[in-house]
């Protein structure tokens, strides 16, 4: 039996690759030697905000409420998964004639289509934040090398935990994909919650527990990637590798590496299969920090922006300014900011404070219909509420 679609990996992307694939009338393969959902839902994104997002009276109330999420979505996920072969083994592609051949423990899967949704593992060894959101216990005192989304999220859950933390960045400052106006008023948040941050530090010293949040490294090695003439994975828009059939989506690309980019990447890379035209817009994926208060961003920045040669018109808000924002709790130090080009056209939103990851879906919008600020500002958003200061940012910049 020959394979439509096959799939490496059944985390974010694999999962959502094979639900379109089926969807779509594709004879569909899953290969992965772990419970589907990879690591965003067993370690990663759905642990971490278990852990960010709820109070709890003790570390079992809280094991038992990870346990209970991750177990209700695993259930989903392979319910929504029928309909696709899943096989439980690690698969190692063993190169392609007018199919791809794949071994999974004793079988061979052969299939016109190869998804590659490998995922990555951490940079360093040692301690991980997924380590921290996975744990039954934490240390009282932590190091955390990294400022930037995995490291800040790991300090904020410790210092809410009641932990001493110190957040070491090698950098000039946190988050440096971010607005510097972002990165601000992040750092005076979390100082505020009484989390250290040091600056152009690259070794912890050597006491307390170390967490190393430096970055994930994709998995292209140990599966046979060498047998189809692949050394790296690199990917065009439509999620195709330089081989006919062969597409990569999720980590496993080293592009975006979040869960939200490896769902839309992997719906691309079916909808490519299926010979419809798709493209993922990366300008068009949002960033976001499950930090008290949360960070989040899409689009340009003005610094970006301008490196295009664009002339820019940006203005940020102060959220304190903002009814939303201070009856919710919000500690006074909340921005946002819009930058438009010179005609108005929105080209990024950015933001922190209140729940940033959800106001966002916004900017997402805004940025990617192109909308100009003149016609976000006649819009009429719910009040009180923190997404209200994008329409004010709008009718600075108009
Ligand atoms: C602590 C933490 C918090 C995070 N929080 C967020 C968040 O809030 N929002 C967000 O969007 N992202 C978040 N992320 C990132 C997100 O988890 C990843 O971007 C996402 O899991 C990537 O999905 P993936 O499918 O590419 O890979 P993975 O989820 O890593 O899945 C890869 C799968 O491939 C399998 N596999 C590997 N090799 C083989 C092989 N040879 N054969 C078969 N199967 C194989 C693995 O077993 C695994 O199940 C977080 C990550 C971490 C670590």
């Amino acid at each position: 039996m020959i394979y439509d679609l096959l799939i490496l990996g059944a985390g974010a992307a694999g999962t959502a690759a094979a639900q379109l694939a089926v969807k779509k009338g594709l004879h569909t393969a899953v290969v992965d030697p772990n419970p589907v959902g990879g690591v965003c839902l067993h370690t990663g994104c759905i642990p971490a905000k278990v852990c960010l997002q709820n109070v709890f009276p003790d570390m079992a109330s809280l094991d038992a409420r990870r346990n209970s999420v991750i177990d209700t979505l695993e259930a989903g996920l392979e319910l929504r998964l029928q309909g696709a072969d899943l096989f439980r083994g690690k698969g190692i592609l063993c190169g392609k004639t007018e199919v791809f051949s794949v071994r999974c423990g004793g079988q061979m899967l052969f299939s016109r289509n190869l998804l590659l949704a490998t995922g990555s593992v951490p940079r360093r060894n040692g301690l991980s934040a997924e380590d921290i959101f996975t744990a039954s216990e934490l240390p009282d005192e932590a190091v955390i090398l990294g400022g930037g989304a995995a490291g800040l999220e790991t300090a904020s859950y410790l210092r809410r935990m009641g932990k001493t933390v110190t957040v070491l960045e090698q950098g000039e400052r946190l988050l440096s994909d971010a607005e510097p106006e972002v990165s601000a008023s992040l750092l005076r948040s979390l100082k505020r919650r009484g989390i250290t941050v040091r600056f152009g530090v690259t070794e912890p010293p050597e006491t307390a527990a170390v967490i190393y949040a430096t970055g994930r490294t994709p998995v292209t090695t140990g599966f046979g990637l060498e047998t189809v003439g692949l050394a790296a994975i690199e990917t065009n828009e439509q999620m195709q590798t330089s081989v006919a059939g062969l597409f990569a989506a999720g980590d496993v690309t080293g592009r975006h590496c979040t869960a939200h980019a490896a769902i839309r990447e992997a719906e691309c890379a079916v909808r490519s299969i299926c010979g419809e035209a798709d493209a993922v817009d990366y300008a068009c994926i949002p960033h976001a920090v499950f930090t008290d208060p949360q960070a989040a961003w899409v689009g340009k920045t003005e610094a970006a922006a301008r490196q295009c040669g664009m002339q820019t018109r940006t203005a940020v808000v102060a959220l304190k300014s903002v009814g939303g924002y201070l009856a919710g709790g919000g500690d006074g130090a909340g921005v946002c900011k819009l930058v438009a080009d010179a005609d108005g056209t929105i080209l990024g939103v950015h933001g922190c404070g209140g729940a940033a990851a959800e106001w966002i879906a916004a900017g997402v919008v805004l940025v990617q219909q192109k909308i100009n600020a003149r016609d976000a500002a006649r819009m009429c958003f719910v009040h009180p509420t923190v997404s209200e200061a994008l329409r004010e940012a709008a009718r600075m910049v108009m």
